[in-house]
């Protein structure tokens, strides 16, 4: 660990602005003793250096689940002044709007169980996954460009959502904003016929049960929709795929020809690429990123669509009479404009999250009525062997901007994941332990291996003991499609 690395309580470390020459403020990691000691050196690097960003408030975060990322750590939370600061690509990622959707079904394991094999295998067909794979939205790059500016208002009036999951998602699924003229046309390319593709590599459409001893916070798990013993629910993880990829990329390569030239901005890491948020740049690159938002908001509505459909053909019922209500679909790649108290004051700011999940508490603006009382439901993933959770976000949230971890986080690299084993061999311990998964790629399948990542219910505990997300419910695999 850094020697200067303070302890300032048991689940936050702080770097303070000595640790590194043009440090704005301080950093402040969340985490336990035992994480962050897992934690690797990149993050201390990294934390650091977003910490040097211009108009950066209270301190540069690294969730719990952090580790290396492009420019900014996985698990970065940064707010900026955004009169006077910057934003930064690296601080939202290459996969825009990379994002959790829960589902809730009203099956129980033992309905579900009897039919896992053909239910996973449809889904399999029908949720089109894979490097470069194309999805069964068919769209005119006009009409492409709708679905950029409008996001899940595009599903529901094409017929691929409910009134209700709008309400149920960040946003209702659209950043207002997005701009389509300030995306390229190599974007656009990239992406008009992936929309209703869940991606490559750890991005995964999961079958799960809450069993009644891994419910956490009965009131809480009943408020979300979890209401009987072997409950099935579906989540699923994904983002804006090459569209997005596309948008991070030209914007980087923007911004890394004018920060130094036009703006005078000094280049610390060249993923740390920024301009001013107020620049001509900066507004262009927060127009189109919105754009990508907004696609995987879409992404995400019509794969639902899609799930309604296979579990409908499969158990004969309307996807409307199997309670397939979405719980909340929530980003874990973003930037965006809200208000919070800073110095005693409410204001804007623009708060990069990246690798970072919003966890709104109690009684904040922008949830929905029914989730006024009970915080936003955070969804975060765990691994594909192991479990993943469902949270609510606290009214103690406000130190880290009200934002929290998204996933376990690696602790191996995928190189090193794939010498724990072959695919193949995973795919059948898994199935032996009542797993099914199906995947396009065993090799991808390999590094996803559950020991490739941190502990899930040690990242969570940290989460909940930091007062940034409390527990509801334990969520166990009995399916999976893996990218
Ligand atoms: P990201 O790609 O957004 O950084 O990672 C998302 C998180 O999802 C990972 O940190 C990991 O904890 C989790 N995850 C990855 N693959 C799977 C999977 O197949 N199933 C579940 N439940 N979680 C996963
Ligand atoms: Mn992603
Ligand atoms: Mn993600």
């Amino acid at each position: 660990l850094p020697s200067s690395l303070k302890k300032i309580s048991d689940t936050l470390w702080e770097l303070p602005v000595s640790y590194k020459p043009g440090m704005l403020v301080p950093a402040r990691i969340v985490a336990t003793e035992k994480l962050v000691r897992e934690m690797d050196a990149g993050v201390f690097d990294q934390v650091t250096n977003v910490a040097c960003l211009p108009g950066i408030i209270n301190y540069a975060y690294c969730m719990p689940d952090g580790h290396w990322g492009y420019g900014f750590p996985i698990g970065g939370v940064a707010a900026m002044d955004p009169q006077h600061g910057v934003i930064s690509p690296g601080g939202i990622g290459f996969d825009i709007n990379c994002g959790m959707r829960l589902v809730l079904t009203n099956l129980t394991l033992e309905e579900v169980k009897p039919h896992i094999h053909r239910l996973v295998d449809a889904l399999f067909y029908r949720v089109p996954s894979g490097v470069g794979c194309t999805g069964f939205v068919k769209c005119s790059q006009t009409e492409f460009r709708d679905i950029l500016e409008q996001g899940s208002r595009w599903c529901l009036k094409n017929g691929y959502a409910w009134p209700l999951d709008l309400e149920m998602t960040e946003e209702e699924g659209c950043f207002p904003g997005a701009d389509a003229s300030k995306v390229s046309h190599k974007a656009i390319e990239r992406g008009y016929d992936q929309v209703g593709t869940l991606g490559s590599g750890n991005h995964y459409c999961e079958i799960q049960v809450a069993k009644p001893e891994n419910i956490i916070d009965e009131s809480l798990a009943r408020a979300f929709g979890l209401t009987m013993p072997n409950q099935i629910a579906i989540m699923f993880h994904c983002g804006s795929r090459g569209f997005g990829h596309q948008v991070a990329t030209d914007y980087l390569q923007l911004f890394l020809s004018v920060m130094e030239r036009k703006y005078g901005l000094k280049k610390l890491d060249r993923e740390l690429s920024c301009a001013p948020f107020q620049s001509p740049e900066g507004q262009d690159y927060f127009a189109a990123m919105k754009c990508a938002v907004n696609m995987a908001f879409a992404n995400r509505q019509v794969i639902l669509h899609r799930i309604r459909e296979v579990f409908s053909s499969i158990f004969h019922k309307s996807p409307e009479d199997l309670g397939m209500n979405m719980v909340y679909d929530v980003a874990h790649n973003t930037a965006k404009i809200e208000k919070h108290v800073i110095n005693g004051k409410k204001r804007d700011v623009l708060i990069h999250r990246k690798g970072s999940t919003r966890a709104f508490g109690p009684g904040m603006e922008g949830l929905p009525d029914c989730y006024r009382e009970t915080g936003q439901p955070v969804i975060i993933g765990g691994s594909m062997e192991t479990g993943s959770y469902l949270l609510a976000g606290m009214e103690s949230g406000a130190e880290t901007f009200f934002s929290t971890a998204h996933g376990s986080g690696r602790t191996m690299s995928r190189h090193q994941a794939k010498k724990l084993g072959k695919g193949q061999k995973l795919q059948r311990d898994m199935e032996e332990r009542g797993i099914y998964v199906r995947t396009d790629s065993w090799g991808g399948l390999a590094e996803e291996a559950g020991a490739a990542y941190k502990d899930i219910d040690e990242v969570v505990e940290a989460t909940e003991l930091a007062g940034l997300s409390k527990r509801v419910a334990r969520l166990l695999p009995i399916g999976n499609i893996k990218g």
